[in-house]
């Protein structure tokens, strides 16, 4: 008996079921750890016999162990099953000029970090890359790794597995998946930085799981991830979100997709830098970092430029809270940094553009600077656990919730 609600389920083979019921188990053990056979059999719904033959098998593939003796007021005491803590998870967030490469173990927590430089040539990029993978991997020689995570500002598409545009990057259409896969012998994951933050929203936050979700990735460019009626949405070639090239004023400054006055070439890190440098009289060489501090210095300029880009990431998001009606919209990027001084800028622009109803809420992500790495986290879990079980294990009835830590 199961309780998934796949709407696109067709009816399962035996080999499909067992499958689901394994993401079902997995993904239980992974929310509620540690956990007894007894409470995941009620929560999941599933006989007693097969969560113990479930849990055999992951126990002999690595990714669950037994974890402490649970407390009973009398009788056996049952052993209690949690993650292998020793499954580890490389992931990297390829972005232009620098990209991060870590290793996180299967609950998501970071264990070390390094940077590498990115340049516009991708074969070259992918050789610093995976030696940077091979370097992290060697320096925990005690875990066992079950692939790689990419997340990047770009699209792959879905079919080849090829990054297909990339214009922030300026890279052609390139196999990048394969190229890391070769040079590292693992199994490699591609996604959409948006696409991977809605994935870490998904399966990291701790509260209730919405509906309708948006994503907005504010960076060099910028992303967005639509999470719609729980699911991903994907598009036609794979290119669903691209609203941060979606042209506000076809006048407007030339943007790296060909177009003009695109809502990224208004919005993005790097708009805001051209904003300070039309007004600064120095035409020093300085990032996004140093502009977010000249503003917290007090920089009247600085304050100004990143005031106008709030204005113009909410004018953005206009369209997509019109056109969408998310429940929450959530951002990623150095920029929330200073959210409790341009926020309410964001906030008060998608307010105005609401037809009926309250405003979607408007948030940053929980620990943005992390968002894409932990998405890409999620990239390589969901290939073990099951594409749409972790929701599917928050939306369960209250009264098979509450059972989660009691024992009788
Ligand atoms: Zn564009």
């Amino acid at each position: 008996m199961r309780r998934l609600n796949f709407t696109n389920m067709q009816v399962a083979s035996s080999e499909t079921a067992r499958d689901i019921n394994r993401g079902v188990v997995l993904n239980l053990i992974r929310r509620r750890q540690p956990i007894s056979r007894a409470d995941l059999a009620r929560a999941s719904g599933l006989q007693r016999s097969t969560v113990s033959l479930i849990t055999e098998q992951l126990i002999q593939e690595g990714w669950v162990v037994n974890g402490p003796l649970g407390r009973l007021p009398r009788g056996r005491r049952p052993t209690f099953l949690r993650l292998n803590e020793r499954r580890a998870i490389v992931v990297a967030d390829l972005r232009p000029n620098q990209s991060t490469v870590a290793v996180a173990d299967v609950n998501g927590r970071f264990l070390s970090q390094e940077t590498v430089p990115t340049s516009n040539h991708p074969a070259k990029t992918a050789a610093k890359l995976a030696a940077s993978i091979r370097h992290q991997m060697k320096s925990h020689p005690e875990l066992a790794y079950g692939g790689v995570g990419i997340s990047l500002s770009g699209r792959v598409s879905a079919e080849t597995g090829r990054i297909i545009f990339a214009p922030n990057l300026k890279w052609p259409e390139f196999d990048f998946k394969g190229a890391i896969e070769r040079a590292t012998g693992m199994q490699v994951e591609l996604a959409n930085a948006a696409n991977a933050c809605v994935l870490a929203e998904v399966w990291f936050s701790s509260g209730e799981i919405v509906n309708d979700m948006v994503v907005v990735t504010v960076s060099e460019g910028i992303g967005t991830g639509l999470f719609v009626n729980q699911s991903l949405a994907k598009g036609l070639n794979s290119m669903a979100g691209e609203f941060g090239h979606v042209s506000l004023d076809p006048n407007g400054p030339q943007c790296s997709c060909g177009g003009r006055g695109c809502w990224e070439v208004f919005g993005s890190n790097r708009a805001a830098m051209r904003y300070y440098s039309e007004s600064a009289s120095e035409s020093e060489e300085f990032s996004f970092e140093d502009l977010m501090r000249l503003a917290e210095s007090g920089d009247l300029l600085a304050v100004k430029a990143l005031d106008r880009m709030a204005h113009q990431i909410g004018r953005g998001m206009r369209i997509v809270a019109t056109g969408l009606a998310p429940e929450e919209i959530v951002v990623v990027g150095e920029f929330t940094r200073l959210w409790s001084r341009f926020g309410s800028i964001i906030e008060s622009e998608v307010a105005a553009a609401v037809l009926v109803g309250k405003a979607p809420r408007v948030r940053p992500a929980a620990d943005p600077r992390m968002s894409r790495l932990r998405g890409a986290v999620a990239l390589v879990l969901q290939k073990h656990f099951g594409a749409s079980s972790p929701d599917d294990v928050s939306r369960r009835p209250r009264e098979t919730q509450s059972l989660s830590r009691s024992v009788n």
